[in-house]
C-alpha cells in the first residue's frame, strides 16, 4: 500500500491506533519530516487551509452598486426623459448613473482589498519539529506527518493524533458545541468512539486552554473534521460599524426628505409659478440628484478602510472594524508591563545567594560580565552556593541561547534566557546543562501559578526537583536555605526584605530552589511541590522601559487618556518601573491579592485612583475593566494569555500581543499589536481619532456642497428667477465633483494637535449644533457665490448661456476651494502645510480642472450642455466666487478660534 492509501484508508481510525503505529504509518521520525518530504506532501495534499466562504463576483458587486435609492430615482427619471424625447438629459442621467456605479465599485474594491491584506496578516502559526529542529511556520504550510507542539492558548492548527501530553485540556466547542474543556491523553480509544470522546486526538480549530502536547498531523485543510463542516473561524467582520450604519440611516432619511421636498417643489413650480410640467420635472430630478449625498456611505467605508490600512502600517492590526471608532474615544488604556511597556530584554543584575549579594556586570545577551561583591570583582569558583543556584537556573529552563554572526539571541522566554546568560558568565556553566543532569519531567511556567518546576537525575542516579518563580510562591515551598556553611532553616523575613529591596530598584524577581528526593516515578506531581525545598537564590533582573513607551505614555496623558499598568510582577518592581514611565507616580500600587479581597463596589472606588496593579491575574483584569466601565470609561485592555480572553472581549478595545500572544487572545481581541509595543496602541488611538475626524470632514464637505447646489435651484424657483443652472448642468456638476473631490479627504493625515484634545464621548451625535451651523453657512455661501455671479452677469447684459456657464464653473471652483478649507475643521489652512499637505486633494483638483475646461471650451460639450467659451475676465470672476467661499470659510474658523465660541464647543472638538 502506498502511504497515500494508508492515510486515506485510516483517516477515520487514527484514534484507535497506538501513537507509535500512527507515526510509523505516516513515516514520521522523532526529528520530524525532512524538508524534501514536506515538499512532496505539500504537492500531494495541498496547503492546510479551508476553502474561504464564497465572495461576491466582480459582476455581482458591480450590479449591487445600482441597488441604491438615488440611482433608482435617476434611472426612473432617465426613462421619463426618454419618453419626453429629452435625449440630452436622458444621456446625462444615464452617464451619471454609470459613473456613480463605477466609482462606488472601485471604492468598495479598494476597501475590500485593504481588509484582505489585513486578513492575511492575521494568519495563525504552528510550532513544528522538522529536520530535527523546532520551527515556527505558517499553519497553512503543515502537511500530514508533521510533528506539532501545542501549548495553552494555541488554536489546534490541523487534526493531530497526540504523541505526548502534559495536562492537556482542549476546548472543543468549535466542533462539538461542548464548552467545557476536555482532558486529553495518548491512550487509544475504540474505533467507534464519537468525536467528543476521542481523547487521544486534538482537532483543528479547537482551543488548548491548559497544558502542553505534541501531536502528529493526520489531516489538513478540507480533510480535517472542521473542514468537513467547513466553518471559517477567524477573519474580519463585514465592512460596517455602528457609526457607518448610523450614517447610512441618516443618508436614507435625508434622501427621502429630499425626494419629498422635490415633489413639493414640483407641485409649487407647476401650480403656483405655472412652469411647464416637463421642464419642472427635469429641474426636480436635477435638484434631487444634486442634493442627495449619494457618495456618503461609499466614501465613509473607504475612509474607514484606509484608516485600518494606515493602522496596519503602524503595526496595529484591526480585527473588528467598530474598534476603529472606539479607539478614538478611549479614555483609559490598561497595559501589560513586560514586553509592552518594557523591552523584554532581560539581564540579571543581582543575585542574593549563600549570604552574599552579587552584582553582575555585562549588558544584553552576550554571556560576558563580572561578578562582584561590594564593588570587588570575585572569582565565582569560590562560591559553591552560587554554583548550585546557577545549575537550578540553567536546568529549570526551556530557553536556548544562540550565537549568530557575533551576536547572541535567546529563543524562548527572555526571563529564562537571562538565567542562561547568567550561567554563561560563570565557569561552571559547562557542567550545569542537561547532558549531565537529564530532565525527566517538567511543569511549564504559567502566569496563574507563577513558577516552573523540573525533575532531573544526576550522574549518581539521584533524583532532583528544581523550581523557580515568584519569591512569595517559592518561599512557600521552602523549609531550608543554602548558606555559606550548608543548609539551615529558611529565614523567611530576611528573604522577604531582600526581595522588597531588590524590587524597589525596578528589578524583576525570581527565586530558585531545589529538593533532593526519591520520587514514585518520573512524573512530577503537585504533591512534589508542597514543601521541603531549599532556597538557593534570589535573582534580580533588569528590564528597561521602552523609550518610545515613555513618550507614548506622555502623549496619552496629554490626550486626556489614563494609562494603567497591570502586571504579574512584584508590587515594588511594578511601582519602580511605573515611576520611570510616569505611570502611577505618587500613588499606591495594589496587588491582585488585595483586589481579590474587594467587592465590586470597593474595586470601583479604587479603579479610578490606582494606576499600578501588581501580581495581577487575568480575572483581576476582567473585574478591573468592568469597574472602569461602570464609571463610564472607554477601556482598552491588553492581554496575551488564553485566560485574558474574557477581559479582552469585555473591554471596549481588546488588544492582543501579536508576537507573544496566544491565538486565543488574538481571536478575542479587536486589535492585534504586531510588535507588542505600547507605543503602537497610542499611535492606533491617534489614527482612530484621525479616521473619525476624516469622516466628519467628509460630511462637512459633502453636505454643504450638495446643499449649495440645491439652494441655487430652489432660490431660483422661489424668487421666479431665470434658472441659473439647467437640469443637465446640475447633473454634470454632480457627476464631476460629488464622488471625486470628497474622496481626497479620506487620505487626510492626522492633524498636529489631535493628541492634545480630550477623548470624544462615545455615542456622541456626529451632527452637533456646530455641524449644522457650518453646513448651513457654507451652503448659503456657495449659493451666494454662484447665484450672485449669475444675477450680476445678467444685470450687466451678459447672455444667459454665458451667465450659466459662469454659474456652473463658480459652483465647481467653490467646491475645489472649499475642499482645501475642509482639510482642517477649525485650524487655518492658510499656510504651506495646509494648502499643499495632502497631495490627493491637489490631484483631485487637478483632475477636475481639465473637465471644466472641456465643459466650457469644447464644441461637443457646448452643444450638449449649452455652455459657451469664457473670457479671461469671466474666468477671473469665477475664481473670485470660489475665493469668496474660501475666505469667508477661513474667516469663520478664525472667529470661532478667537472668540469665546470655541470654549463652548465640546472639549474634543476644540
Ligand atoms: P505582564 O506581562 O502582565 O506585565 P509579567 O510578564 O511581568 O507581567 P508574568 O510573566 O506573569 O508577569 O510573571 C509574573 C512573575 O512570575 C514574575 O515576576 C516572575 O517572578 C515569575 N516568572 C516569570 N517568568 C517566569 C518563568 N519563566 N519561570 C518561572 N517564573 C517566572
Amino acid at each position: 500500500m502506498t502511504e497515500n492509501q494508508i492515510i486515506g484508508s485510516r483517516q477515520e481510525y487514527w484514534h484507535s491506533l497506538a501513537h507509535e503505529d500512527v507515526l510509523r504509518a505516516l513515516r514520521t521520525e522523532p526529528g520530524g519530516l525532512a524538508d524534501s518530504e514536506v515538499r512532496v506532501r505539500m504537492a500531494q495534499y495541498g496547503p492546510n487551509r479551508l476553502t474561504p466562504p464564497k465572495c461576491r463576483s466582480p459582476l455581482q458587486r458591480l450590479l449591487m452598486q445600482f441597488h441604491n435609492i438615488l440611482l433608482y430615482v435617476m434611472l426612473g427619471a432617465a426613462a421619463i426623459t426618454a419618453f419626453l424625447h429629452h435625449w440630452v438629459d436622458t444621456g446625462v442621467l444615464l452617464a451619471a448613473v454609470v459613473i456613480n456605479a463605477i466609482i462606488g465599485f472601485i471604492q468598495e474594491g479598494k476597501a475590500e482589498a485593504a481588509l484582505d491584506a489585513i486578513r492575511a496578516m492575521l494568519s495563525p502559526h504552528a510550532t513544528v519539529i522538522r529536520a530535527g529542529s523546532r520551527r515556527e511556520i505558517d499553519a497553512t504550510d503543515l502537511v500530514p506527518g508533521d510533528l506539532v507542539f501545542l501549548v495553552s492558548g494555541d488554536r489546534v492548527p490541523a487534526d493531530l493524533r497526540l504523541v505526548s501530553v502534559k495536562d492537556l485540556r482542549v476546548e472543543e466547542a468549535a466542533l462539538t458545541g461542548e464548552s467545557m474543556p476536555v482532558e486529553k491523553s495518548i491512550d487509544t480509544v475504540s474505533a467507534d468512539a464519537p468525536l467528543g470522546d476521542r481523547y487521544d486526538m486534538a482537532y483543528s480549530g479547537t482551543l488548548v486552554v491548559y497544558g502542553q502536547a505534541t501531536g502528529v498531523v493526520v489531516a489538513t485543510g478540507a480533510a480535517t473534521e472542521l473542514g468537513k463542516i467547513n466553518e471559517m473561524l477567524t477573519g474580519i467582520q463585514s465592512l460596517t460599524t455602528p457609526l457607518l450604519r448610523q450614517i447610512d440611516r441618516f443618508g436614507r432619511v435625508l434622501a427621502l426628505a429630499i425626494l419629498g421636498m422635490s415633489a413639493a417643489t414640483f407641485v409649487l413650480g407647476t401650480m403656483w409659478r405655472d412652469h411647464e410640467p416637463a421642464e419642472m420635472f427635469m429641474m426636480v430630478v436635477a435638484l434631487a440628484a444634486s442634493a442627495i449625498p449619494e457618495g456618503l456611505p461609499a466614501i465613509m467605508t473607504v475612509t474607514l478602510a484606509l484608516g485600518v490600512q494606515r493602522m496596519a502600517r503602524r503595526r496595529a492590526i484591526i480585527r473588528h472594524l467598530p474598534a476603529v471608532e472606539a479607539l478614538g474615544s478611549v479614555t483609559v488604556i490598561c497595559s501589560d508591563k513586560t514586553g509592552t511597556l518594557t523591552r523584554n530584554e532581560m539581564t540579571v543584575q543581582r543575585v542574593v545567594c549563600g549570604g552574599h549579594v552579587f552584582d553582575v556586570g555585562g549588558v544584553g545577551y552576550a554571556p560576558v560580565g563580572d561578578f562582584s561583591i561590594d564593588g570587588r570583582i570575585i572569582d565565582t569558583e569560590h562560591y559553591p552556593a552560587l554554583a548550585m543556584a546557577i545549575r537550578a537556573g540553567v536546568l529549570c529552563n526551556d530557553a536556548r541561547l544562540r550565537q549568530e554572526d557575533n551576536s547572541w539571541h535567546v529563543e524562548g522566554d527572555p526571563t529564562e534566557g537571562a538565567l542562561l546568560v547568567l550561567g554563561g558568565k560563570t565557569r561552571f556553566w559547562q557542567h550545569a546543562g542537561e547532558t549531565a543532569w537529564p530532565r525527566l519531567d517538567s511543569i511549564p511556567f504559567e502566569s496563574q501559578h507563577r513558577f516552573m518546576a523540573t525533575h532531573h537525575r544526576d550522574s549518581d542516579g539521584d533524583s532532583w526537583f528544581f523550581v523557580k518563580g515568584a519569591p512569595e510562591r517559592i518561599l512557600d515551598m521552602c523549609s531550608f536555605q543554602l548558606s555559606r556553611d550548608g543548609e539551615h532553616p529558611v529565614d523567611v523575613d530576611t528573604w522577604r526584605r531582600m526581595a522588597t529591596d531588590t524590587a524597589a530598584q525596578g528589578l524583576r524577581l525570581l527565586a530558585l530552589a531545589c529538593k533532593r528526593a526519591t520520587p514514585e516515578g518520573e512524573r512530577l506531581s503537585l504533591s512534589d511541590l508542597e514543601d521541603g525545598y531549599t532556597l538557593l537564590a534570589l535573582v534580580g533582573i533588569i528590564d528597561l522601559p521602552r523609550k518610545e513607551a515613555i513618550r507614548a505614555v506622555a502623549e496619552c496623558h496629554h490626550a486626556g487618556i489614563r494609562v494603567k499598568m497591570i502586571t504579574g510582577d512584584h508590587a515594588e518592581t511594578a511601582r519602580a518601573i511605573g515611576a520611570q514611565l510616569a505611570i502611577g507616580v505618587g500613588k499606591p500600587a495594589i496587588t491582585g491579592a488585595e483586589v481579590a479581597l474587594m467587592d465590586d463596589a470597593a474595586l470601583r472606588r479604587v479603579a479610578m485612583e490606582v494606576d499600578v496593579f501588581a501580581r495581577a491575574s487575568p480575572e483581576h483584569k476582567l473585574r478591573l475593566v468592568q469597574a472602569l466601565q461602570a464609571h463610564g470609561q472607554v477601556v482598552a485592555m491588553t492581554g496575551d494569555g488564553v485566560n485574558d480572553a474574557p477581559a479582552l472581549k469585555c473591554a471596549d478595545v481588546g488588544v492582543a500581543m501579536g508576537m507573544k500572544g496566544t491565538e486565543a487572545a488574538k481571536e478575542a481581541a479587536d486589535m492585534v499589536l504586531a510588535d507588542d509595543n505600547f507605543a503602537t496602541i497610542a499611535s492606533a488611538v491617534r489614527e482612530g481619532r484621525a479616521v473619525y475626524d476624516n469622516l466628519k470632514k467628509f460630511i462637512l464637505f459633502m453636505l454643504p456642497t450638495n446643499g449649495g447646489e440645491a439652494l441655487v435651484v430652489i432660490a431660483a424657483i422661489l424668487f421666479e428667477l431665470a434658472l441659473p443652472l439647467t437640469p443637465a448642468q446640475v447633473l454634470w456638476i454632480n457627476m464631476v465633483t460629488s464622488s471625486t473631490l470628497g474622496l481626497a479627504l479620506a487620505f487626510e493625515p492626522a492633524e498636529h494637535g489631535i493628541m492634545n484634545r480630550r477623548p470624544r464621548p462615545p455615542g456622541e451625535a456626529l451632527l452637533s449644533g456646530f455641524f449644522v451651523w457650518r453646513v448651513l453657512m457654507v451652503s448659503v455661501l456657495m449659493m451666494t457665490g454662484a447665484l450672485g455671479l449669475f444675477l450680476w452677469e445678467l444685470e450687466i447684459g451678459t447672455s444667459i448661456e454665458t451667465a450659466r456657464t459662469m454659474a456652473v464653473n463658480a459652483v465647481v471652483v467653490a467646491e475645489m476651494f472649499y475642499l482645501v478649507n475642509s482639510r482642517y475643521i477649525l485650524a487655518s489652512v492658510v499656510n504651506l502645510e495646509g494648502l499643499t499637505g495632502n497631495r490627493y486633494i491637489l490631484l483631485a483638483i487637478a483632475a477636475c480642472i481639465p473637465l471644466q475646461l472641456a465643459y466650457t471650451h469644447t464644441p461637443m460639450m457646448q452643444s450638449i450642455f449649452d455652455s459657451t467659451d469664457l473670457s479671461l475676465l469671466e474666468w477671473a470672476k469665477v475664481l473670485g466666487a470660489g475665493l469668496l467661499v474660501f475666505c469667508v470659510a477661513e474667516l469663520e474658523k478664525f472667529v470661532i478660534r478667537q472668540t469665546r465660541l470655541a470654549s463652548r464647543l465640546a472639549p474634543h472638538e476644540q
